[in-house]
């Protein structure tokens, strides 16, 4: 690599990747490679508690799929291994243990039940819940005595009490928060692993990351990383808090609302380019009125100058819009490829190729995503002529509609087969016979034959239904 810049996606594997956390991957990785830097993928799982069996697979998987092509991590060995933190436990204790000697942290022995009472008076004179350093101050030989006779503990950092924590953050400029507001917080739980900050800051330092960018949430959790980086002499990395993704009414983007997660967008039939495509803009702006980027333009143009501090709400309107953009580009071969498994899992017939190829072909320009091929394409594989729109009901009752199905039929009767041009002499015939033109003409007609107002070009339509369909439907819809 050429240069020094080194970024991390540091996920907890505690469920599927969703769109907030795809939204930090890409940018760690726009970022990293437009500076000819390096990216590194750690799986942050030392909570045991909210540990979820698989999910480190499926995150790598999903990664994978997106084309979100990390350097170093689990599936590739690198210099900064082991890259999972439930095999690092050692390197966590021997700094923990370096900062007690120095004074930098200390042992707790308070049991959950001093806490918890603790928090409640706090809680009952509306005070901020925080540890009220009863261990702080304890003496060696309190210490000594606890530790021989075996008390369980944890190992808490020890905050300056007054004060405030300054820093520069990328996007948020100069962040103050006043020390006495934060808590000495624990880095090595009871069950001997550390917690999220402590390992995030020494997994830092060890690995070389140069720009750690991640969620707002974290942006709290700064000055006591900091305090961690200054004990151990160490120089922090430069950080990067990106903004809130929001719902439209403003509200947080949950992770809890399932809907948000990658493999359910690419199960749903949303193509990779266009979900990257639509996540990148997610609070970063690229300062031009271009829409579409593929991963190499982003790569470019990316930088967190450009990253907007205020939330970013997730439009999925805008999404569909994409991604309809983004079928209609494909080569009809991976077009078909593509959409051909949303045919089958809606329970269609596809063994017929050639005819599956035309289906396709009549109803792509229509779809945002693929799983609508389950309704967009439902009347090619239907028996009968299946209304549900209302504005389609009304068609059918206007007496003009009456006249030109009852003619169509007629006329069809006396024709062996249909192909577009006879379909099209056809209905020049019947506009002739019953001087009904235009909309009055074509609109019965195509609700006849695809049960609603606005659906596929009728000549593909004609094509793959053949005349015994036709005449069926036309007949259904005249009796409707
Ligand atoms: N493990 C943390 C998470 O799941 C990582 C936060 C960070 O990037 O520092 O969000």
């Amino acid at each position: 690599m050429s240069s020094n810049i080194c970024t991390r996606f540091a996920p907890s594997p505690t469920g599927f990747l969703h769109v907030g956390g795809l939204r930090t991957a890409l940018y760690n990785y726009l970022f990293a490679r437009n500076h000819a830097g390096k990216m590194i993928l750690r799986i942050e799982d030392t909570d045991r508690a909210r540990f979820v069996p698989g999910a480190t697979e499926s995150l790598i998987r999903t990664l994978r799929v997106m084309g979100i092509d990390y350097d170093e991590g689990p599936d590739k060995p690198g210099s900064s291994g082991p890259y999972l933190q439930s095999e690092r436990t050692d390197i966590y204790q021997q700094h923990a243990e370096q900062l007690i000697n120095q004074g930098d942290a200390y042992y707790c022995f308070c049991t959950p039940e001093r806490l918890e009472q603790i928090r409640k008076q706090q809680e009952s004179s509306n005070q901020q819940p925080k540890y009220d350093g009863y261990c702080r101050n304890l003496t060696t030989s309190e210490i000594s005595h606890n530790l021989e006779s075996g008390k369980p503990y944890v190992i808490r950092l020890k905050m300056p009490l007054q004060g405030e924590s300054r820093f520069t953050d990328l996007i948020r400029e100069e962040v103050v928060v006043q020390n006495e507001l934060i808590d000495d917080q624990i880095l090595i739980k009871s069950d001997g692993f550390p917690t999220y900050h402590l390992a995030n800051v020494i997994d830092d330092h060890l690995m070389g990351i140069s720009h750690v960018i991640r969620g707002e949430e974290w942006l709290l959790s700064v000055p006591k990383h900091l305090r961690l980086y200054q004990a151990f002499e160490w120089k922090p990395p430069a950080m990067a808090h990106l903004p809130l993704l929001l719902n439209p009414d403003k509200s947080k983007l949950s992770k809890r609302q399932g809907d948000v997660a990658v493999e359910e967008f690419l199960e749903k039939g949303y193509l990779p380019e266009a979900l990257n495509n639509f996540v990148a803009l997610l609070g970063w702006n690229p300062g031009d009125n271009q829409e579409i980027y593929t991963l190499p333009q982003l790569i470019e143009k990316f930088s967190l100058e450009r990253v907007n501090k205020s939330g970013a709400v997730f439009d999925i309107q805008k999404l569909n819009w994409l991604n309809g953009q983004y079928l209609r580009q494909l080569t009809p071969q991976d077009r078909g490829k593509f959409l051909l498994p949303h045919l089958v899992k809606a329970g269609f017939d596809t063994t017929d190729h050639a005819r599956t190829e035309k289906i396709i072909d009549a109803v792509y320009k229509r779809l945002s995503f693929g799983a609508q091929m389950g309704t967009e394409a439902v009347i090619f594989y239907s028996d009968n002529l299946v209304i549900s729109e209302e504005q389609a009901r009304m068609v059918l009752v206007k007496p003009t509609s009456k006249q030109v199905l009852a003619h169509f039929l007629k006329k069809l009767d006396s024709v062996n087969e249909v192909n577009v041009d006879i379909f099209r002499n056809i209905m020049k015939e019947v506009q002739q016979e019953t001087g009904i033109s235009k909309e009055d003409l074509w609109m019965p007609i195509r609700v006849a034959l695809t049960g609603v107002t606005h659906g596929p070009d009728l000549p593909v339509v004609i094509e793959i239904f053949g005349k015994e369909k036709i005449s069926r439907f036309v007949s259904q819809a005249l009796a409707f």
